[in-house]
């Protein structure tokens, strides 16, 4: 994005050191959602992005990436899919096993809720690892479908997420970067 686009929301957004382990320097989107004015920068820098692009649905991932997501659709009227932690979906599911930090997650999606040959865009508030979002790319492949590109209010290009997603064969998007 341009670098006043990104500045401007780069000191919108908190960092909360040592939370929620010691030397983890959290970015705290909570004050992007306080202030109207910079939550209205994100979701029309996003929509300028998407607006022309052809895709089937926006997919969030649970749980910052659901208010992304949502309001994302409602603009662009595209149908919205949740990207599950284990256990919060009350339909069938499918589920992949995946790494966190510490250990390990599974994410869900409801089986029948994206159809083969679909492109689906993704939306989380952060990219870190990028092992979060690898995992709904890989929900969205078993149904057959693909992903147009994942997209983040943040990424972390230290912790070479983008990266990763990119040589698994997925574009990125991010607002913004802190080093
Ligand atoms: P990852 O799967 O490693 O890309 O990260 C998954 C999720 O963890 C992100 O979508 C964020 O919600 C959260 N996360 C990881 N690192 C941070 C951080 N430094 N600050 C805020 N959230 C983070």
């Amino acid at each position: 994005e341009s670098s006043s686009v990104q500045e401007y929301l780069q000191s919108q957004i908190r960092t909360i050191p040592d939370w929620p382990h010691k030397g983890i320097l959290f970015r705290d989107i909570t004050t992007l959602f306080e202030n109207p004015e910079a939550w209205r920068k994100t979701v029309d820098v996003m929509v300028q992005r998407y607006e022309k692009q052809a895709f089937d649905r926006i997919g969030a991932l649970d749980a910052r990436g659901f208010l992304l997501g949502s309001t994302l659709a409602y603009i662009l009227n595209k149908p919205l899919i949740l990207f599950r932690k284990k256990g919060k979906l009350p339909g069938k599911t499918i589920s992949v096993e995946y790494d966190l930090e510490y250990g390990k997650a599974i994410l869900e999606m409801h089986e029948d809720t994206i159809l083969p040959g679909e492109k689906v865009l993704l939306m989380d508030d952060l990219i870190a690892t990028g092992g979060t979002l690898l995992a709904a790319d890989q929900l969205i492949q078993k149904a057959g479908a693909s992903t147009l590109e994942a997209a983040a209010i943040i990424n972390l290009p230290d912790l070479k997420g983008a990266d990763r997603l990119n040589a698994a064969g997925i574009p990125t998007y991010a607002l913004c970067n802190f080093e």
